[in-house]
């Protein structure tokens, strides 16, 4: 499973089913993910989801979360962070690939391994990376309805900045539904999952974990969500995509089509009024 730092915000490359992109029909399953659960085996329902009448924070991820993996938009990432560090060292593209990955690996992050030992300017290398074309996403009235029928407070927590996050929601047309954002900038460059940063976010945007649900697609990243008392819900590949540690405890739900879970919870809290 491909690993992906900060920059685009993802930890692991997976495959959303929700805002389908543009000119793209197919998933195109490049990393071999540790588990193969079929879309019919961890289809929530609705019995799983008892008790979201008590949800009032909204949580979501951003990247490969409100639209597909599909989109391919971390391939354009990836190779812009190559990119950066090629002109910043004067090196060959696949030197810099090469020193990008050892210092993911040390770091946990490119951008963490290029502040500590080159003092990279976060901002500069930020803008970089994330000037990509994001006409591979298209809008999602869908998921803009869904989000339109949920009561409460929608935050965006993400490890990748607020440019990006806002210019994504745009092209999406969500953003009106958003009261926050919290960036890598917010997390001082500490990405998730290190728990720490979710007790941060929790208190910077008045979160109660116990009235909270969090959607994304990494796995591993709902897991100190899950430890504060959040509910959780791994948004995972579509119809021919399979998911990284989609039967883990720390995983309450599972979906492949976030707008249409979102809208049926939804319905539940209002049937339950
Ligand atoms: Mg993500």
């Amino acid at each position: 499973m491909k690993r992906y730092d900060a920059a685009g915000g993802v930890e692991f490359l997976g495959f959303a089913g929700i805002a389908r992109c543009h000119g793209l029909t197919t998933p195109v399953l490049e990393f071999a993910p540790p588990s193969h659960h079929t879309r019919s085996m961890i289809k929530s329902s609705s019995t799983e989801r008892a008790g979201l009448e008590n949800i009032e924070h909204w949580v979501f991820d951003l990247d490969n979360t409100l639209y597909s993996a599909e989109c391919r938009l971390f391939h354009q990432i990836d190779r812009r962070m190559g990119e950066y560090i090629a002109a910043l060292f004067d090196m060959s593209f696949d030197a810099a690939r090469r020193l990008q990955k050892d210092y993911f690996r040390a770091h946990g992050t490119t951008l963490r391994g290029l502040m500590t030992h080159h003092d990279v300017d976060p901002a500069d290398y930020l803008d970089y990376v994330h000037d990509i074309d994001l006409t591979a996403i298209d809008p999602s009235p869908a998921l803009d309805r869904a989000i339109a029928r949920l009561p409460g407070r929608k935050v965006i927590f993400t490890n990748a900045d607020r440019k990006h996050a806002e210019q994504v929601i745009g092209r999406l047309g969500i953003a009106r539904h958003f009261d926050g954002i919290f960036d890598i900038f917010d997390a001082e460059f500490v990405p998730k999952p290190d728990p720490g940063i979710y007790d941060v976010f929790i208190e910077r945007h008045d979160v109660l974990p116990a009235r909270a649900i969090l959607f994304e697609d990494t796995a591993a990243n709902l897991a100190p969500a899950a430890a504060l008392g959040m509910t959780t819900v791994l948004v995972r590949p579509g119809e021919d995509g399979v998911v990284n540690d989609s039967g883990a405890p720390h995983i309450h739900h599972v979906t492949d089509d976030l707008a249409a879970w979102l809208t049926d919870a939804a319905g539940e809290r209002k049937s339950a009024d």
